[in-house]
């Protein structure tokens, strides 16, 4: 397939050189970082969209992809593909989707779950929005770049399934690291925590999988000083994305809406700029009930 790529970053670069490695062509145009090989360089965002039959975006955030959708959207050929991948505001899918439908051309919202390591090794996660022909034309690139592509609706359904379920994850591992901070005062040692809560009714994917205290557990970004893996700054901006959108359908969502403000508190005013989102434990450990 002829494919262009914009925003060649820490997700979209290892993506792209997955959709090469596997014979598709593939031009891609980023502002600042380079063109990794195997990519042809295009010279602005409309020239690597051009021609292609499906152009992927991987972008910071809503207000980019707005920007560039807008540049992109008349260089496209009718019958084409916008399969944004980036995470943004659910709204910011549905006025994309409105334009492309415009312009004759498909859309599909499709954030994805599996950070770095996933895009790198082709094992991330899409849960995707949009028309079924656009989801039957990208579903052979999800493949190559994921091992699961769940599609769960309209546009905009992408963005509003990854929120939700990064809210659960910002929710529970908080939950898990002050749960491991009060065993420490109360002179449970981590590993029979662990042992107990990981087969019991506490468990979940922060616990099991992704165990925020060193040595414990399966090998987690704990065990590498807390260098992320999914950093604390990534899962403040899903947390607040949830809670814009919280605020526009009008749900109640008080525990999303605490995790937001300890992770705001976390990244912007302590040292959890840069760490992973698990961090969170050492935060707990230092403090007690007056801070
Ligand atoms: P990144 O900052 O490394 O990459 C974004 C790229 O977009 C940058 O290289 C930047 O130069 C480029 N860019 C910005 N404006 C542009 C424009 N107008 N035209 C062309 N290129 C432009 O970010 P990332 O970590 O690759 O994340 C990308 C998206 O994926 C984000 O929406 C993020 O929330 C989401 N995401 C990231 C992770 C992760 O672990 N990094 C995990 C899941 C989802």
């Amino acid at each position: 397939m002829k494919i262009g790529f914009i925003g060649l970053g820490n997700m979209g670069a290892p993506m792209a050189v997955n959709l090469v490695r596997a014979g598709h062509e593939v031009t891609g145009f980023d502002l600042a970082a380079p063109c990794p090989d195997g990519v042809a360089k295009a010279a602005s965002a409309p020239e690597a969209a051009k021609g292609a039959e499906i152009v992927i975006t991987m972008l910071p955030n809503g207000a980019i992809l707005k920007s560039v959708a807008e540049e992109i959207i008349p260089a496209m050929d009718k019958g084409a593909v916008l399969l944004d991948c980036s995470t943004v505001e659910v709204e910011a899918a549905r006025d994309a989707a409105a334009a492309c439908d415009k312009a004759g051309l498909g859309f599909l919202d499709a954030p994805v779950s599996g950070g770095v390591g996933g895009a790198a090794g082709g094992t991330l996660t899409f849960m995707v929005g949009g028309g079924e022909a656009a989801f039957a034309t990208a579903r052979p690139l999800f493949e190559i770049m994921g091992q699961k592509a769940v599609h769960c609706g309209p546009a905009g359904n992408g963005q509003a399934a990854k929120i939700c379920n990064n809210m659960i994850l910002g929710i529970t591992m908080i939950g898990t690291c002050e749960a491991f901070a009060l065993a420490d005062k109360l002179g449970l040692d981590r590993q029979a925590m662990f042992d107990v809560v990981s087969t019991s009714s506490g468990y979940s994917w922060s616990m099991n999988a992704y165990c925020p205290a060193p040595g414990i557990g399966p090998q987690s970004p704990a065990d590498n000083g807390y260098k992320p893996g999914f950093a604390a700054d990534l899962m403040l901006k899903d947390l607040r994305l949830a809670q814009a959108a919280a605020e526009a359908a009008d749900a109640d969502t008080p525990l999303g809406e605490a995790a937001m403000r300890l992770y705001e508190t976390f990244v912007e005013s302590e040292d959890g700029k840069g760490r992973d989102f698990s961090a969170m434990l050492p935060r707990f450990e230092k403090r007690g009930r007056s801070g």
